[in-house]
């Protein structure tokens, strides 16, 4: 090392530029709120389930590398999610894992990524960190997919590669199929559907996969009740799958996420009977709001509904009071010129939304 030279100006002289100006992934600290904000879950397993997931953990050699084979997986997910049985799925730590490996597998720097935006803030991340550019196209004033934006913008930028969220995160809406369609007909490349919330709409382009040439189809469990063992999977041709395998960290997926997950499975009726439980609690939460003065809630498919509130002060208020009486959701007000004043809650148990609820009254009323 150069000796004398300050630790500030050694890291300013070796850390990327932009990777110096950019802020780490907002996480709020969140012990003891009711969580409203990443979209999880709010049941947990039940206790015989637990049993059955803690007695495989007990076969588990921790001092082993995890298997390569990942064959048994692979068959248990395509007959439990019901994937084209000529696909084949890589596995990630998360779908943020695979999301860089996309990237990183198809873009040289400065080829294009593109996506409409607002959407999944980790297109953008991931594409930045791989040198790719991404190209935003912005949804319509009210929050739909602007197709001939879309169409324009991929004829003249050529991307590599497409995200479509389906349905978008954090908006809700789930984009129709002919423009979609038409978003595949003439994509110069890979299109990726992202359906992180599919369970909550029983809407998916999987059952096409396998007559579309140039889509592939990324999920993830965080959704469903498994955020905290950070497990994805992307499902398509094996010939594009060999490919993006090639990078993959070898043994990405840990010997307990593959045991939870497998041993879950076992069991998949209760994530499904979790995700009936979330669609169910959706409806009646989005009926709330839509009696609410001063707030405008959007159309939802997921786990979640955005909320437009009348005024600055009125978003910023609910935020605040909101936190204060220990309900955590996301402020979406800054991220972007077609949110403002809005906040994004995700579905909680029936009760932590009949509680969000009549918070949210409490506060617009004592205005
Ligand atoms: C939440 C979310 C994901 C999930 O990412 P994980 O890394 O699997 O937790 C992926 N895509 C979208 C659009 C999401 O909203």
């Amino acid at each position: 090392m150069i000796a004398n030279k300050k630790l500030s100006n050694l890291i300013n002289d070796t850390i990327r530029e932009d990777i110096l100006r950019t802020d780490a992934y907002p996480i709020s600290s969140s012990d003891n709120y009711i969580k409203l904000d990443a979209m999880e879950s709010p049941y947990v397993l039940p206790e015989e389930i637990l049993d059955h997931v803690i007695n495989n953990l007990r076969k588990i050699h921790l001092n082993r590398y995890p298997s390569t084979d990942k064959s048994k997986l692979t068959r248990i997910i395509k007959e439990k999610f019901n994937i084209p049985c000529n696909s084949d799925l890589l596995f990630g730590n998360g779908s943020d894992e695979l999301i860089h490996l996309i990237i990183q597998s198809c873009c040289k720097p400065g080829d294009a990524v593109l996506s409409p935006s607002p959407s999944f803030v980790f297109f953008e991340m991931a594409s930045q960190f791989n040198h790719a550019k991404f190209i935003k196209v912005d949804l319509t004033d009210d929050l739909q997919l602007d197709i001939c934006k879309m169409i324009e913008s991929i004829k003249y930028n050529l991307p590599k590669i497409i995200f479509l969220a389906m349905p978008n995160n954090p908006t809700g809406g789930l984009w129709n199929d002919s423009d979609v369609q038409s978003i595949i007909d003439i994509a110069p490349g890979l299109v990726i559907i992202d359906e992180a919330y599919y369970a909550f709409n029983k809407k998916s382009w999987m059952n096409r996969l396998h007559e579309l040439q140039n889509v592939l189809i990324l999920r993830t469990f965080s959704k469903i009740g498994l955020a905290g063992i950070r497990f994805g999977y992307l499902a398509g041709n094996p010939e594009w799958i060999k490919q993006i395998n090639k990078i993959r960290p070898p043994y990405n997926i840990n010997v307990l996420t593959e045991s939870v997950i497998l041993s879950v499975l076992d069991k998949k009726y209760i994530l499904d009977e979790h995700s009936n439980q979330i669609l169910s609690n959706r409806i009646k939460l989005s009926e709330s709001l839509r009696e609410i003065d001063h707030i405008k809630s959007y159309e939802s498919y997921g786990n979640f509904i955005l909320v437009r509130f009348d005024n600055s002060i009125i978003a910023k208020n609910v935020f605040n009071e909101l936190k204060s009486n220990n309900i955590l959701v996301k402020d979406m007000s800054n991220s972007h010129s077609l949110l403002s004043n809005c906040l994004r809650l995700s579905v909680g148990t029936d009760s932590e939304n009949r509680l969000l609820i009549k918070t949210i009254l409490k506060i617009i009323h004592k205005k």
